[in-house]
């Protein structure tokens, strides 16, 4: 029986480490850290990401500014909005709550951010640091399973790892920062073979699993032993909870069985994935304070 990979527990600790360091840093410099949340439309899911970000940022001690806009709204006027948000020196953070309504350019508009308040990491020159590991913002998932890794003690170096998924916002840049910590990393995607996958799964150890759909990989593929961290967020219904319930991309109880670690859905990956967002987000801050500050 595996070992749990407990994000919420790793995210509580991380954010409370946060909320003292956010102290000292108001003390000293009387600058508090604040993230801009903007939010277009009225899609449920959406509004509940964003108000538990928010919850977040009062917990620790910033300040947060909500932009919510109807879906109806314009580029020119989205645009319009992050060019106040990034002039706005008492903002530091800026995140843009996707997905956008389908007439609106998402892309232009994360390029419209200003990368010194790209805390959530999908603008494309905070894409190319991360792949050239250069400074610079790493998108929350990604950084949230590193983290994950590294304070459980699991290192990456000359291990297999596979990253089943290449969306730009986890399995590409995930599959980057295995690679940068000396992993082996094969990365598939929906146009690996069936039997490609199952093979590279088998043999993996460490298996990063961001599909989206729900127990895609099944638990007697998994290695002895290994690592298994699920990303997937699926909500799944049945006679029993009609309202539903959350799992993984891994069929949970008999990867268990097999995998030495393994992270619960919920209570996995994605705490681990707002405690990043608010480390990114004091460090804007910090880096803000340090670039306004006068040299003599
Ligand atoms: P996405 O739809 O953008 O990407 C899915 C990826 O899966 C694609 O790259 C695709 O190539 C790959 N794929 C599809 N079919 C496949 C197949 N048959 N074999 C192998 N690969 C296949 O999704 P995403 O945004 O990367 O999210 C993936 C999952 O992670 C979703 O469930 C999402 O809700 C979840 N997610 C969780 C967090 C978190 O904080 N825990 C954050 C982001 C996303």
């Amino acid at each position: 029986m595996s070992a749990l990979l407990d994000g919420k527990a790793l995210a509580e600790r991380i954010k409370a480490a946060l909320t003292e360091e956010t102290q000292e840093f108001v003390a000293s410099t009387g600058i508090q850290p604040c993230l801009a949340t903007v939010l277009v439309g009225e899609d449920p899911a959406s509004e509940v990401y964003v108000r538990s970000k928010r919850a977040s940022c009062a917990a620790i001690g910033f300040a947060s500014r909500h932009c919510a806009l109807p879906s109806d709204t314009t580029q020119e006027a989205l645009v319009a909005l992050i060019g106040a948000l990034n002039a706005d020196p008492a903002v530091h953070g800026i995140l843009v709550q996707l997905p956008l309504p389908r007439h609106l350019d998402a892309d232009a508009i994360i390029d419209a951010i200003a990368l010194a308040k790209d805390v959530d990491g999908f603008h494309p020159r905070s894409m190319g640091n991360l792949a050239l590991k250069k400074a610079g913002f790493v998108s929350c998932t990604p950084a949230g399973i590193m983290r994950l890794l590294e304070e459980s003690g699991l290192d990456p170096v000359g291990k297999r790892a596979v990253v089943i998924g290449r969306s730009a916002i986890v399995g590409l840049p995930v599959a980057l920062l295995l690679t940068h910590a000396h992993a082996t990393v094969t990365l598939c995607h929906s146009l690996t073979a069936r039997a490609d996958l199952e093979a590279a799964v088998r043999g993996a150890d460490i298996v990063v699993a961001a599909v989206g759909v729900p127990g895609f990989v099944p638990g007697a593929w998994i290695k002895e032993g290994s690592v298994v961290i699920d990303v997937g967020i699926n909500r799944v219904t049945d006679p029993e909870r009609p309202k539903g319930r959350l799992v993984g991309d891994v069929e949970f109880e008999p990867a268990a069985l097999r995998a030495g670690w393994i992270t619960p859905v919920p209570g996995g990956v994605g705490p681990m994935t707002i405690a990043m967002l608010m480390s990114n987000t004091l460090l804007a801050a910090q880096r803000a304070a340090v670039s306004s500050t006068p040299s003599r």
